[in-house]
């Protein structure tokens, strides 16, 4: 391929994802509005007319949020690529370091400061401003950059070690680094599913056994019936940061928590809860985590085998404003250029996952009909969009695009109909 077949390729493919973004949000927006005056029938008497309206304005206010987020990293793409940023940032690590292990770290570390730099005021503006308006946030600006300062540490200390292994890789185990990368990358995420739970999230959250006798005998009857084994039920203080409810697994094999974020255990019945967390024993006993791992394993395969390809052609870089350098090491630049463009190609197959994901939900949501009241999970779905203003009326296409979870009233509707 020539440098500006490439040049041409890259750019369809970033203005065709863009398009259908904005056709999508339009869309959005527009089925949101027209659906705003009134209460869809399924929710009369349940949620108010209130609440819809919230939720209808949080939508629309996000969907566009969302699009100036889109504009900002296109832009940055295009910064960084077509428009020289990266070229610079390269002859500047060079400059200073010369070819070796400390230019390629240096590359990547300013690559990623910058990148976090552009994103970290739409982070406060979101959290301060969006979240605010509508009455979800619960953090101080102090506990913003506290966190901030915490995850920078944790990623650049984890990232940078993973991304320096990565690139003595490429450079020193001949044309199957790939291969080798893979295991290093799946064995790195296997790691990470039992030191988050152990070590990373109680860096930024307080996780208590959770007390309350009558919900933990529900819970514990549950568990028995469906036959599933954790080594500890708690709570998370989620109220220091945000209103939004959730509960979820974590860890593997005998690490496996189950955690439920104090916001829901404030707004739920027990009974309630124990239809939200039969859903969540759902997932796990019909194996849908184990299967998005697997999925998740398979195409990093698939991703890093194209690297390894890409990688030696020149068109590659050239075409992405990038001059490689003659007997020196890429290596970095390319992992940074590949990581730069695969969202833009891969973005057309998200409707994919999320198909994959809103089946999954179903099974879930059918798991919990079985083993528990299926009236008490519509109860307790109908509580959270409530709470967490989802709004009830999304574009269809826009929903089948994006949502990892079925529109509001089909899932209620399926719900209904198995009780
Ligand atoms: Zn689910």
């Amino acid at each position: 391929m020539s440098s500006l077949a490439f040049t041409v390729l890259f750019v369809t493919f970033l203005l065709i994802s863009l398009l259908v973004r904005f056709w999508l949000a339009s869309r959005h927006i527009r089925h949101i509005q027209a659906h705003r005056a009134a209460v869809p029938p399924q929710f009369v008497g349940k949620i108010p007319l209130e609440a819809h309206q919230k939720a209808a304005d949080y939508s629309v206010a996000k969907t566009k949020f969302a699009l100036f987020i889109v504009i900002l990293n296109a832009a940055t793409l295009i910064g960084f690529t077509l428009m020289g940023g990266l070229q610079w940032l390269s002859e500047s690590a060079l400059f200073i370091f010369g070819p070796g292990y400390r230019y390629q770290l240096a590359l990547v570390l300013a690559f990623a400061l910058i990148s976090g730099l552009i994103e970290l005021p739409f982070d406060y503006f979101r959290q301060f401003v969006l979240e605010a308006r509508f009455g979800f946030n619960r953090m101080s600006p102090r506990l913003f950059f506290t966190d901030l300062a915490k995850s920078t540490v944790i990623s650049l200390s984890l990232g940078l070690g993973l991304v320096w292994v990565t690139i003595v890789l490429m450079e020193q185990s001949g044309d199957l680094w790939w291969l080798y990368a893979w295991i290093l990358w799946c064995s790195f995420q296997m790691l990470m599913l039992v030191l988050v739970p152990l070590f990373i999230a109680p860096l930024f959250n307080k996780f208590q056994p959770l007390e309350d006798e009558n919900l933990r005998t529900r819970i514990e009857n549950l568990m028995q019936r469906v036959g599933f084994k954790a080594s500890g039920l708690f709570v998370m203080d989620g109220s220091r940061r945000s209103a939004h409810g959730n509960a979820y697994f974590s860890g593997f094999g005998a690490a496996k928590r189950i955690v439920f974020f104090d916001t829901l255990l404030e707004r739920l019945a027990p009974h309630e809860i124990e239809a939200v967390l039969a859903h969540e024993l759902g997932h796990f006993k019909l194996k849908h985590i184990v299967k998005r791992i697997v999925v998740m394993f398979a195409a990093s395969l698939a991703f890093l085998a194209v690297l390894g390809y890409l990688k030696n052609q020149t068109w590659f870089y050239t075409g992405l404003g990038v001059e490689p350098m003659m007997g020196a090491s890429n290596d970095a630049m390319a992992l940074i250029l590949f990581a730069l463009v695969l969202p833009v190609f891969s973005f057309l197959f998200s409707p994919l996952t999320s198909l994959s994901s809103r089946k999954h939900e179903f099974e879930a949501d059918a798991f919990a009909a079985q083993h528990t009241n299926s009236q008490d999970l519509v109860s307790a779905l109908v509580k959270l969009y409530e709470d967490n203003a989802s709004t009830l009326t999304p574009d269809p296409l826009h929903s089948a695009f994006y949502d990892s979870h079925p529109p509001a009233t089909v899932r209620i509707n399926k719900l209904l109909a198995a009780g």
